[in-house]
């Protein structure tokens, strides 16, 4: 099998926030594009973050989505959600929301109240996942993934375990279900491990190194960076420098046409104008 090389190791920028609860690193467009990241069409990393105690949890207020799904991976702290579809819960340290918005929703997004009355460190991503044309307006759903149902593969020589939130690892299917085809992985790593990954050629595939430092194809990655592979081969190496958890992500492209816009992924300018009108007449329905 061929190696898939590095398109460019990528340093956090300037952070920005996101309602006043995230404060992220926006990899994806970052210095790509959606079309180049297909079907991963945004991702915000929250790197670790002090929250100071409050009383009045912080996060984003009720807001529009519709042609794509919310994927929320948790590091630190705890999260809630809700939205007009019904869909909603906690997610804490090593769980997951995926959320589809598709025909769209209205949601809301802030640190659990109990949580919140402590404070403390968080680290969050959210990636949004584009949906094919033909599901972008199906009924929206509503999948909490706790990191118990997180399938596990233990690596060999103590390396650590990679746990498979979506796709397959080693004939493990993890349980998220998704549109497309695609892998999602944790890999949670010992000092001194080494992996390999292997996914099909035309598969855009990236990674977050969440924490700790790594070599990459022999290349090092220090925490926080993220790593975006070309598409000329099939599989590329890890090596851990410390202890450490990378995110991986590996989708086959949807190759069809993005309009996007704020809270809005579509296929076309007309489907873009439909869905603010839509939004403005309430058709997303309610939520308080
Ligand atoms: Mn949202």
């Amino acid at each position: 099998m061929k190696l898939r090389t590095i398109e460019k190791i990528i340093k956090p920028g300037t952070p920005h926030f996101v309602g006043d609860g995230f404060r992220v690193h926006n990899f994806i467009p970052g210095t790509s594009t959606m079309k180049r990241m297909d079907p991963f069409i945004m991702l915000d990393y929250n790197s670790k973050y002090n929250f100071p105690a409050t009383d009045k949890p912080k996060g984003v207020g009720v807001h529009p989505h519709r042609g794509f799904e919310t994927v929320t991976i948790a590091y630190k702290g705890r999260v809630e959600h809700g939205d007009s579809a019904g869909g909603g819960g906690i997610i804490g340290e090593g769980d997951v929301q995926w959320m589809t918005a598709a025909s769209g929703v209205l949601h809301k997004e802030f640190h659990e109240t109990e949580w919140s009355k402590t404070g403390g460190e968080f680290q969050m991503v959210q990636l949004w996942v584009n949906l094919p044309a033909k599901d972008k307006m199906s009924p929206p759903k509503y999948q909490a993934i706790s990191n118990a149902e997180i399938k596990k593969v233990i690596l060999p020589n103590e390396a650590g375990v990679v746990e498979v939130i979506a796709g397959l690892y080693q004939g493990v299917v993890g349980p998220a279900s998704t549109f497309s085809p695609m892998n999602m992985f944790n890999l949670k790593l010992k000092k001194g491990a080494k992996t390999q990954l292997t996914f099909p050629k035309h598969y855009t595939t990236s990674l977050l190194m969440v924490e700790g430092s790594a070599t990459i194809n022999g290349a090092k990655v220090l925490a926080d960076h993220f790593v975006l592979f070309n598409s000329d081969g099939e599989t590329f190496t890890v090596e851990t420098l410390s202890d450490g958890i990378i995110l991986v992500l590996s989708g086959e492209p949807i190759n069809e046409p993005i309009a996007a816009h704020g809270p809005f992924v579509m296929n076309t300018q007309e489907e873009l104008i439909e869905a603010f009108q839509d939004f403005n007449t309430g058709k997303f329905g309610y939520l308080e």
